[in-house]
């Protein structure tokens, strides 16, 4: 950039790396695609592929992944 500066050296936000967004133990496949949409209420996860929210808990976050790949994961 030609005034150089701020470019690309903020920090950002990730929302798949904040750990109030995921359960602290769970080896559910589903949550390396999804975190929850706005924790402590779990019944939205959203789709770190697509953006789209899923109402429907966890389990149908991996059928909305396995509707995207065609694989059932989980
Ligand atoms: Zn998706």
């Amino acid at each position: 950039a030609a005034n150089g500066g701020a470019d690309g050296d903020e920090p950002s936000y990730d929302s798949m790396k904040d750990q109030a967004r995921k359960p602290l133990q769970s080896n559910d496949p589903g949550w390396k695609y999804g975190y929850w949409h706005a924790p402590p209420q779990r019944k939205s996860v959203v789709c770190n592929l697509c953006g789209k929210i899923t109402p429907g808990w966890i389990k149908r976050h991996k059928e909305h992944l396995a509707g995207l790949t065609g694989d059932v994961i989980g």
